[in-house]
């Protein structure tokens, strides 16, 4: 057994949550250049070039990228054979949000649904955890803004509706969504499961690195497929039009039940920001 102190998960969380929400991804500012490139209407490519320049200058000064600095979804891949001490991890980490969206200058987010009133601190965290082979643990903080957020969705589809029900929904869902979401965008799809194992699932596939392939052939293809017609939409970034209205789909999937296919679309923005360590 490994013996790791709480305290330490604490200051990575706050590390985490301002880095994540300050310096964008090199793997999402690639997928801005390849998008510039295939762009064709003026316009697209200048937002393009904005958005490259905000994170840019996010970066270098330490500022947030957007200011809607997101809810902190924190998922924890906890070894099996670390032993936490000096605490408990739930409340490590909504430390470690506390400390983070303080000292970062981070807009605090979170409240109350039938009040509004804010919690003021922009906890809870949003916990998901998995126990995992291992001594160490895995931190990933990816804070989710509500634009985005908001124009997510599950649906429970009937078996019968299959693959072309699948490609149906998740176009249609983005066409809905038009300009909200701040695109261009990042899909999200999980497919199989529970109604909430479908929605967890599409937010897990959020943190696959753009630019990289499904390791599942069938999937990836579906990816393509799907991104081809989101993006003959029109919508383009900032809904201003283009060829630009999705930078990619993402799908993770795994069995469901003789009687359902439940399929959940979780859209991210442009401010595709997810930060991990390892202890
Ligand atoms: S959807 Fe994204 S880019 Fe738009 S306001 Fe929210 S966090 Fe910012």
């Amino acid at each position: 057994m490994r013996e790791i102190d709480v305290k330490l998960i604490t200051e990575k969380v706050r590390d985490l949550c301002i880095q994540a929400n300050t310096d964008l991804g090199e793997d999402v500012l690639r997928a801005f250049d390849r998008a510039i490139k295939q762009e064709e209407s003026p316009v697209a490519i200048d937002i393009l070039k904005e958005l490259k320049e905000n994170a840019r200058i996010a970066k270098e000064e330490k500022v947030p990228i957007c200011q809607d600095t997101g809810f902190a979804v924190v998922f924890v891949d906890l070894g099996q054979d670390v032993h936490l001490v000096g605490g408990n991890l739930k409340e490590a980490i909504a430390e470690g949000v506390r400390q983070g969206y303080r000292d970062g200058y981070l807009r605090k987010s979170v409240c109350h649904p039938f009040t509004r009133a804010n919690t003021g601190d922009n906890t809870p965290a949003i916990i998901h955890t998995e126990v995992v082979q291992g001594d160490q643990i895995k931190i990933t903080v990816a804070p989710k803004g509500a634009g985005s957020e908001n124009m997510s969705r599950v649906v429970m589809l009937t078996p019968s509706e299959g693959i072309e029900g699948i490609k149906r929904y998740v176009v249609q869902r983005v066409k809905e969504s038009g300009s909200n979401p701040c695109p261009p965008t990042i899909v999200g799809v999980g497919i199989g499961g529970t109604m909430e194992q479908a929605a967890l699932l599409a937010k897990k596939s959020l943190l696959r690195p753009l630019g990289s392939s499904n390791s599942v052939p069938e999937l990836d293809r579906l990816e393509s497929e799907i991104l081809t017609e989101i993006n003959r939409l029109g919508i383009g970034p900032q809904g201003l039009g283009g060829r630009t209205t999705s930078l990619a789909v993402q799908i993770l999937m795994m069995p469901c039940h003789i009687a359902s296919l439940p399929l959940a679309v979780n859209i991210q923005c442009h401010v595709q920001r997810h930060k991990e360590a390892v202890i």
